[in-house]
C-alpha cells in the first residue's frame, strides 16, 4: 500500500515535471566550430535519457560476456560433481553386493570427477581390500592417514590391516596413535581389548574387559604379570572375589595371604572356594603345612564341612584318612561317593586300595582289588583342566590354551562322555 502511493506520488511529480518543462519551454544549443545544433529542451531530455539507456545496455552485455568462462566452468563443475557422487552411489552399491571390479570401475570414475577425498580414498581402499589388493588398499589408507581431517580413518584401516596379517607390533603402534586421535573411541577400544588378547597384556584386557573373555582369567593372568607385589596381590584378591569357584584364584589369592603372615586367612579363603567349587588343588594348598596325618584328617573335615557330601569332598576325606589308616571312615566315605552315582575312576582305585588296606595280602583281598580295578575301568576319567574351546587336556590351569590360542576357556571339566553307538547309528 505504501510502496503503491510511493509510485503514485512519483508519477504525478513527473508529469508535474515534464508539464512544467514542456510550459517552460526553451531551447538548448551545442555550437562546434562552425557546425551548430539546435533543439527544444523537452527533446534534448529525452535524447540525454535515450542515451543513458542505451550505454546501459552496452555495459551489461560487456560484464555479461566476462562473466561467461566462470559460469561455464560452474556449469561443469556442477556436472563432475554430479557424476561423482553418482559414481561414489554406485560404488557403495557394488561394495555392498561384493562385486570388487565393479566397485573399483566405479571408484575410480568418482576419483576422476571428484578428486582424493576422504571418501574417495576411503571407498578406494575398501574396493582394493575386497579385491584382494592389499597393498593398494594400505596406499590409500596412508594417503588418508596424511590428511589432517582423515586421519582417524586411515589409521583404522592400517590397524585392521595389521590385525589381519598378526602384525599385533604394527597394529599396537597403530592403535596407540589412534587412540590419540579419538580417545575412547568405542570401536578403537574393541580393537584395542583384542590387541590385548592377542599379545597376552593381560592388564590392558582386563582394563578394557575384552569381550567374552572371563574377568577372574584376566586378573589372574595379570596378577601373574605383574612385578608390583603389592598390584599383584590385589589382582589375586580381585579375581578370586569376582569368582569364588575359581580355584586358581583362591589358590593364589590364599598363598599370597600366607606369605604375608595370615594363615589363618588363607585358610578361610581355601574353605570359601571349596564351598563355592570343590577342587584337589585346593585341598593340595590348604594341607601344605600339616604334615601329620591325623591333624590332616581334622583338617580335611574343618575345609569339607560346608559341602560334605559333594563328590571331591567325599573323595578327599577317603583319602586322606586311608593315609591316617582310618580305613572305615575312608570306606564310609567311598561307599556314600559309589552310592550317590558320582564315583569316578580315583573313586574306584581308592577303594581297591582300601581293600588292600584292610585286608593284606589275602586272596579274598585280591578278589576285591579286581573287582573294583575292573570297575575303575569301566568309569568315567577323573576330570582335568581342559579347553573348553579344543578339548585339549592340560596339565595345569592357563589362561591361554596351549594347543589353540584360546583365552579364558580352559576349565576343569570331565571328558564328554563318548556318544552311545545306538545314538550315532540313529
Ligand atoms: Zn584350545
Amino acid at each position: 500500500m505504501r510502496a503503491a502511493i510511493a509510485v503514485l506520488l512519483l508519477l504525478v511529480i513527473g508529469v508535474a515535471a515534464a508539464m512544467y518543462l514542456a510550459e517552460l519551454g526553451g531551447t538548448v544549443q551545442i555550437q562546434v566550430g562552425d557546425a551548430w545544433i539546435g533543439t527544444s529542451f523537452p527533446i534534448a531530455l529525452l535524447l540525454l535519457a535515450l542515451g543513458f539507456l542505451v550505454l546501459h545496455g552496452i555495459l551489461v552485455a560487456i560484464g555479461a560476456l566476462r562473466r561467461l568462462p566462470r559460469r561455464l566452468r560452474e556449469k561443469r563443475a556442477l556436472r563432475r560433481r554430479a557424476d561423482g557422487d553418482a559414481a561414489v552411489t554406485r560404488a557403495l552399491i557394488a561394495l555392498a553386493a561384493g562385486t570388487a571390479e565393479a566397485a573399483r570401475l566405479e571408484v575410480r570414475k568418482a576419483r576422476q570427477h571428484l578428486g582424493d577425498t576422504p571418501q574417495t580414498l576411503l571407498l578406494a581402499a575398501e574396493a582394493e581390500r575386497l579385491s584382494g589388493r592389499e597393498d593398494a588398499a594400505a596406499e590409500a589408507f596412508r594417503t588418508l592417514a596424511e590428511r589432517e581431517d582423515a586421519r582417524f580413518l586411515g589409521l583404522r584401516g592400517l590397524l585392521r590391516q595389521a590385525m589381519q596379517r598378526g602384525d599385533w607390533e604394527a597394529a599396537q603402534a597403530l592403535a596407540r596413535e589412534a587412540e590419540t586421535i579419538q580417545p575412547g573411541a568405542a570401536w578403537l577400544r574393541e580393537e584395542r581389548a583384542e590387541l590385548a588378547l592377542r599379545t597376552h597384556d593381560w592388564r590392558e584386557a582386563l582394563a578394557l574387559s575384552a569381550p567374552e573373555t572371563p574377568k577372574p582369567v584376566l586378573a589372574l593372568a595379570a596378577a601373574a604379570q605383574e612385578p608390583d607385589a603389592t598390584k599383584a596381590a590385589e589382582l589375586e584378591r580381585q579375581a578370586f572375589q569376582l569368582d569364588k569357584g575359581f580355584a586358581p584364584a583362591a589358590i593364589a589369592h590364599a598363598q599370597r595371604l600366607r606369605e604375608g603372615g595370615s594363615p589363618r586367612r588363607a585358610r578361610a579363603v581355601l574353605e570359601e572356594a571349596w564351598a563355592a567349587a570343590p577342587h584337589p588343588d585346593l585341598a593340595e594348598a590348604y594341607l601344605v603345612d600339616e604334615p601329620d596325618v591325623l591333624m590332616r584328617v581334622k583338617a580335611v573335615e574343618q575345609l569339607i564341612r560346608r559341602n560334605p557330601e559333594a563328590a571331591e569332598s567325599r573323595l578327599l576325606l577317603a583319602r586322606i584318612a586311608l593315609a591316617a589308616g582310618l580305613t572305615g571312615r575312608a570306606r564310609a566315605a567311598l561307599d556314600a561317593l559309589v552310592a550317590s552315582g558320582e564315583a569316578d575312576r580315583r573313586a574306584y582305585l581308592l577303594l581297591a586300595e582300601l581293600e588292600e588296606a584292610e585286608h593284606g595280602e589275602t586272596a579274598e583281598a585280591r578278589a576285591a582289588q579286581a573287582r573294583w580295578l575292573r570297575q575303575a575301568a569301566a568309569a568315567s576319567p577323573e576330570p582335568a583342566w581342559r579347553c573348553a574351546h579344543c578339548g585339549t587336556e592340560q596339565p595345569r590351569w592357563t589362561p591361554v590354551c596351549t594347543s589353540c590360542g584360546t583365552v579364558g576357556q580352559i576349565a576343569w571339566t570331565s571328558p564328554a562322555r563318548p556318544a552311545m553307538p545306538a545314538a550315532s547309528a540313529a
